[in-house]
């Protein structure tokens, strides 16, 4: 499927207000991407509170949940997971120092990169509508079957709260 330029854009509006790119080194710039390489990275991200950014590629998109203790290899141990605004590909790249004042303000670093293959027949997209999202991980710390569960939505803020849990191995 090949995926517009205008979608993109619409899905990084929320990313691209909360930021002043004179004054944050983050990625300003996004190019639509036409294959799929489903691209995961997880983030360890030094702010207010230190937490783990996890992205999955979907849809030229790096689909974003802060997660506070990061992903565990331990079956079903299931942490929060919050979602955030959708970020750009070229995210997943990204480490260094967002200055005090801004969106974000701290240390940004790879903690773990590689691809996930979706075990969803419906697609990504479908999968985070209905709160469920099950794939394989293929990193570098990272391996194995993981899930996504929507808990809640908060609908104050428009945030949902998810868990992200391992599945045993069979
Ligand atoms: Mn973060």
């Amino acid at each position: 499927m090949e995926i517009s330029r205008k979608t993109s854009a619409v899905r990084l509006k929320p990313y691209k207000n909360r930021r002043d790119f004179r004054k944050s080194p983050e990625p300003r710039l996004y190019t639509p991407h036409k294959e799929r390489s489903n691209i995961f990275v997880i983030q360890k991200h030094d702010a207010a509170r230190l937490h783990y950014d996890f992205r999955l590629e979907v849809d030229g998109v790096l689909v974003s949940w802060a997660i506070p203790k990061g992903i565990s290899d331990v079956p079903n141990e299931k942490h929060l997971a919050i979602r955030t605004e959708d970020h750009p590909l070229e995210y997943a790249d990204f480490e260094g120092a967002i200055p005090e004042g801004q969106y974000g303000a701290g240390t940004v670093e790879i903690w773990d990169k590689g691809t996930y293959q979706l075990l969803e027949l419906k697609g990504a997209r479908q999968a985070l509508k209905n709160g469920a999202l099950k794939f394989i991980l293929k990193g570098q710390k990272s391996k194995g079957v993981y899930a996504l569960v929507r808990i809640r939505e908060l609908k104050n803020s428009g945030k949902e709260q998810w868990l992200i849990f391992r599945i045993a191995d069979k």
